[in-house]
Protein backbone atom coordinates (compact mmCIF):
# COMPACT_ATOMS: atom_id res chain seq x y z
CA UNK A 1 0.00 0.00 0.00
CA UNK A 2 3.46 2.01 0.27
CA UNK A 3 2.16 4.41 3.25
CA UNK A 4 4.95 6.75 4.56
CA UNK A 5 5.04 7.08 7.96
CA UNK A 6 4.49 11.18 7.05
CA UNK A 7 1.58 10.97 5.37
CA UNK A 8 -0.02 10.53 8.52
CA UNK A 9 -1.09 8.31 12.04
CA UNK A 10 -2.33 4.69 12.08
CA UNK A 11 -5.57 4.69 14.27
CA UNK A 12 -5.81 1.08 15.57
CA UNK A 13 -9.32 0.57 16.88
CA UNK A 14 -9.23 -2.95 19.04
CA UNK A 15 -12.36 -4.75 20.23
CA UNK A 16 -10.65 -5.78 23.37
CA UNK A 17 -13.07 -8.00 24.40
CA UNK A 18 -12.77 -9.91 21.25
CA UNK A 19 -12.02 -13.87 21.81
CA UNK A 20 -9.71 -15.67 20.06
CA UNK A 21 -6.16 -15.44 21.59
CA UNK A 22 -4.49 -15.42 17.99
CA UNK A 23 -6.01 -11.99 17.39
CA UNK A 24 -4.59 -10.77 20.64
CA UNK A 25 -1.25 -11.88 19.58
CA UNK A 26 -1.66 -10.08 15.99
CA UNK A 27 -2.93 -7.01 17.51
CA UNK A 28 0.31 -6.97 19.62
CA UNK A 29 2.92 -8.18 17.14
CA UNK A 30 1.55 -6.03 14.05
CA UNK A 31 1.70 -3.07 16.12
CA UNK A 32 5.02 -3.50 17.55
CA UNK A 33 5.56 -4.26 13.41
CA UNK A 34 4.18 -0.67 12.71
CA UNK A 35 5.96 1.33 15.45
CA UNK A 36 9.79 -0.42 14.43
CA UNK A 37 8.78 1.26 11.11
CA UNK A 38 8.28 4.68 12.10
CA UNK A 39 4.47 4.81 12.15
CA UNK A 40 2.69 6.89 14.55
CA UNK A 41 0.23 4.50 15.80
CA UNK A 42 -2.66 5.43 18.18
CA UNK A 43 -4.54 2.49 20.01
CA UNK A 44 -8.21 3.33 20.98
CA UNK A 45 -10.24 0.26 22.79
CA UNK A 46 -14.10 0.13 22.14
CA UNK A 47 -16.81 -0.69 24.59
CA UNK A 48 -19.11 -1.64 22.43
CA UNK A 49 -20.69 -2.10 18.47
CA UNK A 50 -21.73 1.76 18.27
CA UNK A 51 -18.33 3.09 20.30
CA UNK A 52 -16.63 1.39 17.45
CA UNK A 53 -18.59 3.51 14.81
CA UNK A 54 -18.23 6.48 16.54
CA UNK A 55 -14.40 5.74 16.93
CA UNK A 56 -13.92 5.30 13.55
CA UNK A 57 -16.20 8.07 12.29
CA UNK A 58 -14.22 10.43 14.31
CA UNK A 59 -10.65 9.12 12.51
CA UNK A 60 -12.26 8.88 8.80
CA UNK A 61 -13.35 12.74 9.59
CA UNK A 62 -9.36 13.51 11.05
CA UNK A 63 -7.35 14.63 8.24
CA UNK A 64 -4.15 13.24 9.94
CA UNK A 65 -5.30 10.03 10.25
CA UNK A 66 -3.90 7.97 6.86
CA UNK A 67 -5.02 4.44 7.97
CA UNK A 68 -7.14 2.58 10.29
CA UNK A 69 -6.65 -0.96 11.32
CA UNK A 70 -9.83 -2.79 13.01
CA UNK A 71 -9.23 -5.46 15.03
CA UNK A 72 -12.42 -7.99 16.12
CA UNK A 73 -14.80 -10.07 15.40
CA UNK A 74 -16.96 -9.40 12.41
CA UNK A 75 -19.15 -7.48 14.74
CA UNK A 76 -16.61 -5.04 15.39
CA UNK A 77 -15.12 -4.84 12.23
CA UNK A 78 -18.93 -4.07 10.91
CA UNK A 79 -19.42 -0.80 13.16
CA UNK A 80 -16.04 0.41 12.34
CA UNK A 81 -16.57 0.23 8.61
CA UNK A 82 -20.03 1.24 8.55
CA UNK A 83 -18.34 4.28 10.60
CA UNK A 84 -16.10 4.70 7.96
CA UNK A 85 -18.95 4.73 4.85
CA UNK A 86 -18.27 7.09 2.56
CA UNK A 87 -14.32 7.85 3.25
CA UNK A 88 -11.43 7.08 1.43
CA UNK A 89 -8.77 5.93 4.02
CA UNK A 90 -7.92 2.38 3.33
CA UNK A 91 -9.03 -0.04 6.13
CA UNK A 92 -7.10 -2.67 7.37
CA UNK A 93 -8.65 -6.25 9.64
CA UNK A 94 -7.23 -7.58 12.44
CA UNK A 95 -9.26 -10.91 13.04
CA UNK A 96 -10.30 -11.37 16.22
CA UNK A 97 -13.60 -12.90 16.36
CA UNK A 98 -14.96 -16.76 15.80
CA UNK A 99 -16.00 -16.82 12.49
CA UNK A 100 -13.91 -13.52 11.11
CA UNK A 101 -16.10 -14.07 8.14
CA UNK A 102 -15.76 -10.94 6.29
CA UNK A 103 -11.56 -11.48 7.14
CA UNK A 104 -11.68 -14.64 5.43
CA UNK A 105 -13.22 -13.75 2.42
CA UNK A 106 -10.69 -10.79 2.32
CA UNK A 107 -7.98 -13.55 2.30
CA UNK A 108 -6.75 -12.96 6.33
CA UNK A 109 -6.14 -15.81 8.57
CA UNK A 110 -4.32 -15.98 11.63
CA UNK A 111 -0.97 -14.86 11.05
CA UNK A 112 0.44 -11.50 11.56
CA UNK A 113 2.91 -12.45 8.22
CA UNK A 114 -0.23 -12.02 6.25
CA UNK A 115 -0.92 -8.40 7.77
CA UNK A 116 2.42 -7.37 6.95
CA UNK A 117 1.98 -8.25 3.69
CA UNK A 118 -1.39 -6.49 2.82
CA UNK A 119 0.17 -3.63 4.56
CA UNK A 120 3.49 -3.64 2.32
CA UNK A 121 1.39 -5.08 -0.72
CA UNK A 122 -0.24 -2.76 -3.36
CA UNK A 123 -4.14 -4.23 -3.54
CA UNK A 124 -6.72 -2.03 -1.94
CA UNK A 125 -10.11 -3.34 -2.76
CA UNK A 126 -13.82 -1.37 -2.74
CA UNK A 127 -16.11 -3.49 -0.33
CA UNK A 128 -20.00 -3.27 -1.15
CA UNK A 129 -22.33 -3.04 2.45
CA UNK A 130 -26.12 -4.32 2.85
CA UNK A 131 -28.21 -1.93 4.05
CA UNK A 132 -30.93 -3.71 5.92
CA UNK A 133 -34.53 -1.32 7.06
CA UNK A 134 -31.99 1.33 7.90
CA UNK A 135 -28.92 -0.80 9.45
CA UNK A 136 -25.65 -1.79 7.84
CA UNK A 137 -24.07 -5.66 7.33
CA UNK A 138 -20.82 -6.22 5.30
CA UNK A 139 -21.14 -9.75 4.58
CA UNK A 140 -24.18 -12.30 4.45
CA UNK A 141 -27.94 -12.47 6.01
CA UNK A 142 -30.21 -15.57 6.59
CA UNK A 143 -33.96 -16.12 7.05
CA UNK A 144 -35.75 -19.24 8.61
CA UNK A 145 -33.38 -21.95 9.48
CA UNK A 146 -29.90 -20.29 10.33
CA UNK A 147 -31.73 -17.74 11.65
CA UNK A 148 -33.36 -19.56 13.93
CA UNK A 149 -30.04 -21.37 14.86
CA UNK A 150 -28.72 -17.93 15.79
CA UNK A 151 -31.43 -17.12 17.80
CA UNK A 152 -31.07 -19.67 19.96
CA UNK A 153 -27.55 -19.16 20.62
CA UNK A 154 -27.95 -15.82 21.50
CA UNK A 155 -30.50 -16.55 23.71
CA UNK A 156 -28.15 -18.36 25.56
CA UNK A 157 -25.28 -16.72 24.88
CA UNK A 158 -22.49 -15.48 28.07
CA UNK A 159 -19.88 -13.13 26.82
CA UNK A 160 -17.38 -15.32 23.94
CA UNK A 161 -18.98 -17.76 21.27
CA UNK A 162 -16.84 -20.43 20.53
CA UNK A 163 -18.44 -23.10 17.26
CA UNK A 164 -19.28 -25.24 19.64
CA UNK A 165 -21.72 -23.14 21.26
CA UNK A 166 -23.64 -23.61 17.93
CA UNK A 167 -23.82 -27.55 18.04
CA UNK A 168 -26.80 -28.27 20.44
CA UNK A 169 -28.68 -25.06 18.74
CA UNK A 170 -27.93 -26.70 15.18
CA UNK A 171 -29.21 -29.74 16.78
CA UNK A 172 -32.45 -28.74 18.10
CA UNK A 173 -33.39 -26.09 15.43
CA UNK A 174 -32.77 -29.20 12.78
CA UNK A 175 -35.30 -31.18 14.70
CA UNK A 176 -37.55 -27.97 15.63
CA UNK A 177 -37.73 -26.00 12.17
CA UNK A 178 -40.76 -25.86 10.46
CA UNK A 179 -39.58 -24.15 7.61
CA UNK A 180 -42.27 -20.74 7.05
CA UNK A 181 -43.30 -19.36 3.72
CA UNK A 182 -41.16 -16.60 2.83
CA UNK A 183 -41.78 -14.39 -0.13
CA UNK A 184 -38.17 -12.74 -1.98
CA UNK A 185 -38.69 -9.90 -5.07
CA UNK A 186 -35.19 -8.95 -6.29
CA UNK A 187 -34.92 -5.48 -7.58
CA UNK A 188 -39.25 -5.40 -7.87
CA UNK A 189 -39.49 -9.06 -9.31
CA UNK A 190 -41.05 -11.82 -7.57
CA UNK A 191 -38.59 -14.18 -7.48
CA UNK A 192 -40.05 -17.01 -4.90
CA UNK A 193 -42.92 -17.94 -2.94
CA UNK A 194 -43.03 -20.60 -0.15
CA UNK A 195 -41.39 -22.84 2.20
CA UNK A 196 -37.13 -22.51 2.07
CA UNK A 197 -34.05 -21.07 3.27
CA UNK A 198 -32.48 -17.98 2.54
CA UNK A 199 -28.93 -16.19 2.04
CA UNK A 200 -28.45 -12.77 0.86
CA UNK A 201 -25.15 -11.15 0.87
CA UNK A 202 -21.90 -9.78 0.03
CA UNK A 203 -19.44 -12.64 0.44
CA UNK A 204 -19.42 -16.01 -1.11
CA UNK A 205 -18.31 -18.29 2.31
CA UNK A 206 -20.66 -18.44 5.20
CA UNK A 207 -19.74 -19.75 8.39
CA UNK A 208 -17.28 -22.41 8.37
CA UNK A 209 -16.26 -21.87 5.15
CA UNK A 210 -19.82 -23.43 3.53
CA UNK A 211 -19.71 -21.40 -0.12
CA UNK A 212 -23.29 -20.67 -0.45
CA UNK A 213 -23.16 -17.90 -2.17
CA UNK A 214 -20.87 -19.03 -5.12
CA UNK A 215 -20.50 -16.37 -7.11
CA UNK A 216 -20.26 -13.28 -4.67
CA UNK A 217 -17.70 -10.59 -5.40
CA UNK A 218 -17.71 -8.00 -2.42
CA UNK A 219 -17.25 -5.03 -4.54
CA UNK A 220 -19.28 -5.93 -7.54
CA UNK A 221 -22.16 -3.23 -6.98
CA UNK A 222 -24.32 -6.49 -6.94
CA UNK A 223 -25.92 -8.98 -3.98
CA UNK A 224 -26.33 -12.41 -4.12
CA UNK A 225 -29.16 -13.96 -3.51
CA UNK A 226 -29.46 -17.49 -2.66
CA UNK A 227 -32.73 -19.71 -2.33
CA UNK A 228 -33.35 -23.39 -0.75
CA UNK A 229 -36.58 -24.56 -1.19
CA UNK A 230 -37.09 -26.73 1.07
CA UNK A 231 -39.63 -28.09 3.72
CA UNK A 232 -38.51 -31.21 5.02
CA UNK A 233 -35.16 -32.12 6.78
CA UNK A 234 -34.53 -34.95 4.72
CA UNK A 235 -34.70 -32.01 1.86
CA UNK A 236 -32.23 -29.33 4.31
CA UNK A 237 -29.70 -32.54 4.87
CA UNK A 238 -29.65 -33.06 0.85
CA UNK A 239 -29.00 -29.21 0.21
CA UNK A 240 -26.19 -29.08 2.79
CA UNK A 241 -24.50 -31.97 1.12
CA UNK A 242 -24.96 -30.29 -2.29
CA UNK A 243 -23.61 -26.85 -0.58
CA UNK A 244 -20.79 -28.93 0.66
CA UNK A 245 -19.70 -30.32 -2.61
CA UNK A 246 -20.51 -26.55 -4.31
CA UNK A 247 -23.15 -28.40 -6.46
CA UNK A 248 -26.33 -26.13 -5.62
CA UNK A 249 -26.45 -23.54 -7.97
CA UNK A 250 -27.80 -24.71 -11.05
CA UNK A 251 -30.27 -27.47 -9.35
CA UNK A 252 -33.76 -27.27 -9.98
CA UNK A 253 -34.55 -26.92 -6.00
CA UNK A 254 -32.29 -23.99 -5.76
CA UNK A 255 -32.69 -19.96 -6.95
CA UNK A 256 -29.96 -18.42 -7.67
CA UNK A 257 -29.94 -14.66 -8.46
CA UNK A 258 -28.13 -11.49 -8.22
CA UNK A 259 -29.56 -7.78 -7.66
CA UNK A 260 -29.23 -4.60 -6.10
CA UNK A 261 -32.51 -4.26 -3.91
CA UNK A 262 -33.90 -7.91 -1.80
CA UNK A 263 -37.22 -7.57 -0.25
CA UNK A 264 -38.23 -10.60 2.04
CA UNK A 265 -41.40 -11.25 3.50
CA UNK A 266 -43.88 -13.77 5.03
CA UNK A 267 -46.80 -14.36 5.87
CA UNK A 268 -46.18 -16.00 9.08
CA UNK A 269 -45.35 -14.62 11.83
CA UNK A 270 -41.85 -15.18 13.81
CA UNK A 271 -39.77 -15.78 11.58
CA UNK A 272 -35.80 -14.96 12.12
CA UNK A 273 -33.40 -13.05 10.50
CA UNK A 274 -29.33 -13.06 11.14
CA UNK A 275 -27.04 -10.22 9.93
CA UNK A 276 -23.62 -11.29 9.74
CA UNK A 277 -24.70 -13.74 12.36
CA UNK A 278 -26.62 -11.18 14.56
CA UNK A 279 -30.22 -11.06 14.93
CA UNK A 280 -31.54 -9.03 12.69
CA UNK A 281 -34.80 -6.82 12.29
CA UNK A 282 -38.79 -8.76 11.97
CA UNK A 283 -40.23 -8.83 8.44
CA UNK A 284 -40.53 -7.60 5.96
CA UNK A 285 -37.31 -6.60 5.41
CA UNK A 286 -35.83 -4.40 2.21
CA UNK A 287 -31.95 -4.61 1.73
CA UNK A 288 -29.82 -2.33 -0.74
CA UNK A 289 -27.10 -2.69 -1.42
CA UNK A 290 -24.29 0.42 -0.96
CA UNK A 291 -22.09 0.12 -3.35
CA UNK A 292 -18.43 0.41 -2.95
CA UNK A 293 -18.32 2.34 0.26
CA UNK A 294 -15.35 1.64 2.18
CA UNK A 295 -11.74 0.57 0.58
CA UNK A 296 -9.96 -2.36 2.31
CA UNK A 297 -6.11 -3.29 2.65
CA UNK A 298 -6.07 -6.86 1.59
CA UNK A 299 -3.28 -9.41 0.98
CA UNK A 300 -2.08 -9.59 -2.60
CA UNK A 301 -3.82 -13.23 -4.38
CA UNK A 302 -5.07 -14.00 -1.59
CA UNK A 303 -7.99 -16.46 -1.40
CA UNK A 304 -10.22 -17.04 1.26
CA UNK A 305 -10.13 -20.64 3.39
CA UNK A 306 -12.59 -23.18 2.47
CA UNK A 307 -14.11 -26.19 4.34
CA UNK A 308 -11.17 -27.94 5.01
CA UNK A 309 -8.50 -25.19 6.12
CA UNK A 310 -11.46 -23.87 8.20
CA UNK A 311 -11.89 -27.32 9.99
CA UNK A 312 -8.46 -27.67 10.59
CA UNK A 313 -7.93 -24.10 12.01
CA UNK A 314 -11.37 -24.79 14.32
CA UNK A 315 -9.31 -27.59 15.96
CA UNK A 316 -6.17 -25.60 15.95
MG1 LIG B 1 -21.43 -8.44 -4.71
Amino acid sequence: MSLNPNDGYIAYIINPKSGASSGKTMVREFKDYLTAGGYDVRTSFTHSLSHAAELAGQSGADSDCAMIVAGGGDGTVREIVHGLEGSDKPILIIPGGTENLLANELGFDEKTKTLIKAFEGDCIRPLDLGNANGKCFTSIAGFGFDADVVKRVMDTRQGHINHLDYFWPVWRTFWGHRFPELNIAVDDEDIYEGPCLVFVGNISRYAVGLQILHYADYGDGLLDVCIYKCKSRLRLAKHSLMTVLKMHPGRKDVIYKQGKVIHVSSPDAKVYSQFDGDPGPALPITIELVPRAVHMVVPPNAKPAGIRTRFIRMLG
